[in-house]
C-alpha cells in the first residue's frame, strides 16, 4: 500500500521565474494604465514627471521581457536586469530608487529558478534596504519607502505565521495600501515634496502609489486559488 504524498505546507508553494516575468509584465501594464494619475500626483507635489519616469523605465523591461527575457531562466539574473534597466532609463529619483530595490533583490535570488514565500519575503526585504540604503528615507517621509516597508514586513510576518502564498501576498497589498494611503496626510521630509513643506499634506506621494502597484500585481498574479 502507497502512502499518500503529504501535501506540502502552503508556504513552501514556490514562485516560478515565469510568474516572476508574468508579474513584471502586469506591473508594466498596471504603470502604462496608471500613468496619468501618476503624473497628477507628482504635478500636485513634484514635477509631474513620476508618470512618464515610470512609462520610461517599465517600457524598456517590458520590451526585454518580451524577447531576451524570454531566455532567462535565473531570476537573479532577470531581476538585475530589471534594475540595470530602470537605472539607465529612468532620469528622476524614482530611477535610482527602483533600481536599488531590484538590485539588491537580484542579489538575493541569484541562481533561482523558483522560490518560497518565505525566500520572497527576504527577497523583498532586501529590496526595501537596498531603496533605504541609497534614499535614505524612514517610514513617515512620504515616500515610497510608506509603502514598501509595512508591505514588506506583512509578507514577514505572514512568513512567521505560515500563512499560504495568496493570503500573504493579499496582506502584503492591503499593508501597502494603506501605507500609501496614509502618505496624504504625512508633510514629505524627503524628495521633492519635501519643499513645499505643509503645503504637500492632503496629497498621496506618487512613489508610494508605484510601490503599492507592485503588490497589488503580484497578488493579481497569484491569487488564482492556490
Ligand atoms: P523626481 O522626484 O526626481 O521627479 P519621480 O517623480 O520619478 O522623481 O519620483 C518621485 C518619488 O520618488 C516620490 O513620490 C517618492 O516616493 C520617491 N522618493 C523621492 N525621494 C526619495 C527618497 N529619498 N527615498 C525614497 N523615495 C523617494
Ligand atoms: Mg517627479
Amino acid at each position: 500500500m502507497t502512502t499518500p504524498l503529504a501535501s506540502p505546507a502552503s508556504t513552501d508553494r514556490v514562485i516560478t521565474v515565469t510568474h516572476l516575468r508574468q508579474w513584471l509584465l502586469a506591473y508594466a501594464e498596471r504603470i502604462f494604465a496608471q500613468e496619468a494619475y501618476l503624473t497628477d500626483l507628482d504635478a500636485a507635489i513634484g514635477d509631474g514627471d513620476h508618470g512618464a519616469n515610470m512609462v520610461r523605465g517599465m517600457r524598456k523591461v517590458r520590451d526585454w521581457l518580451e524577447h531576451e527575457g524570454q531566455q532567462s531562466a535565473d531570476m537573479g539574473a532577470l531581476l538585475r536586469t530589471v534594475a540595470m534597466t530602470l537605472i539607465s532609463s529612468i532620469g528622476g529619483a524614482a530611477g535610482p530608487l527602483y533600481g536599488a530595490f531590484f538590485l539588491r533583490a537580484a542579489k538575493d535570488a541569484s541562481g533561482q529558478q523558483s522560490i518560497t514565500l518565505a525566500q520572497l519575503a527576504r527577497i523583498c526585504q532586501g529590496g526595501l534596504e537596498g531603496v533605504q540604503q541609497r534614499g535614505k528615507a524612514q517610514v513617515g517621509e512620504k515616500t515610497m519607502i510608506d509603502a514598501l516597508h509595512p508591505a514588506v514586513a506583512a509578507l514577514a510576518a505572514a512568513v512567521e505565521t505560515g500563512q499560504p502564498l495568496a493570503g500573504a501576498l493579499r496582506a502584503a497589498c492591503d499593508a501597502a495600501q494603506q501605507g500609501m494611503e496614509g502618505t496624504i496626510s504625512l508633510v514629505a521630509t524627503k524628495g521633492r515634496a519635501s519643499y513645499l513643506g505643509p503645503r504637500a499634506v492632503g496629497h498621496q506621494d506618487p512613489g508610494a502609489t508605484s510601490a503599492f502597484y507592485l503588490f497589488e500585481t503580484a497578488l493579481e498574479m497569484m491569487d488564482d486559488g492556490r
